[in-house]
């Protein structure tokens, strides 16, 4: 293990600069109530997403957005009878999701949203439609081996993340968890040095590794940790989970699904392991 651990001071310091940057990422958001009917016909239906995630959730800076998330959303959407501009895309940050189904303010989310059981306690989940794995990023000269060298570490990750309460549980109990509201927000405190490493989900950590800014200053340590199986989020005892599950299963039939895994997360040189089977069935 090469890496020296960053200070906690450094690290309190870190995390109160980078909420103060944090607000106002989503002050366009539309908000709003989601149709909720999944009817069609001129409605809007109203999507979560995530916003800082390359490759999966990105809103880009036309006011676009790009991703395997968004392609799946969008081909979901065209499958209960709304257009692409009949979309409302709405940042959906880790530790909302949840809150924002309940709400009706979000129709369904597709966020790199692992399906768990606690969060079955609350909302229902269509799909998976893909899986991860949990893994950490690393400046491009340190090292870190095995899951026991991550007690002696700095961490940073996201609040209301699987693989932040899988660190507090689990793997490193010990270790000096920073818990920020996006994973964007981590990539400056690893670069300078503040943190040690940023956890999530190797797909995600994939897309910031090949950024252009980062080109060359990060690596994923390889850890695979867990196996993060993204769903799609609606409401408990929604309608719209069984006709979700029909329409991935219509995308991966027809080869859509591939081609969105190819076009999205192919440039960062992730390896996808091909759709899994669908699970979350009434
Ligand atoms: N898939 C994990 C989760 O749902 C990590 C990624 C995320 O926070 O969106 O918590």
């Amino acid at each position: 293990m090469k890496l020296r651990k960053a200070s906690a001071l450094a690290a309190t310091v870190l995390a109160l600069s980078l909420t103060a940057t944090a607000c106002g990422s989503s002050d366009d958001d539309n908000g709003g109530s989601g149709s909720g009917s999944g009817g069609g016909g001129g409605d809007k239906i109203t999507v979560g997403i995530k916003y800082d995630q390359p490759g999966l959730g990105l809103k880009t800076p036309d006011g676009s957005y790009a991703g395997l998330d968004v392609d799946v959303a969008t081909y979901i959407a065209g499958e209960l009878g709304y257009e692409p501009g009949d979309i409302n895309f709405v940042e959906s940050p880790s530790a909302e999701r949840e809150n924002l189904l309940k709400r009706g303010d979000v129709d369904f989310i597709v966020a790199t949203y692992s399906i768990t059981d606690t969060r079955k306690e609350q909302v229902d989940f269509a799909g998976p439609y893909f899986v991860a794995h949990q893994d950490l990023l690393i400046r491009v000269d340190d090292e870190v081996n095995s899951v026991d060298e991550i007690n002696d570490l700095t961490l940073c990750s996201v609040a209301g993340s699987t693989p932040a309460q899988n660190i507090k549980d689990n793997v490193a109990p010990d270790a000096q968890l920073l818990e920020l509201a996006t994973y964007s927000e981590c990539l400056g405190g690893l670069e300078n040095g503040t943190v040690d490493a940023l956890t999530t989900d190797d797909v995600i950590l994939a897309g910031y590794a090949a950024q252009d800014q980062y080109q060359g200053k990060f690596k994923l340590a390889g850890l695979d940790m867990t196996d993060e199986f993204y769903g799609v989020g609606v409401q408990k005892d929604s309608e719209l989970r069984e006709q979700i599950n029909t329409a991935i299963q219509k995308m991966i039939d027809e080869g859509k699904w591939d081609e969105a895994i190819e076009k999205n997360v192919g440039p960062s040189g992730y390896v996808s392991e091909g759709a899994p089977e669908i699970t979350e069935t009434n």
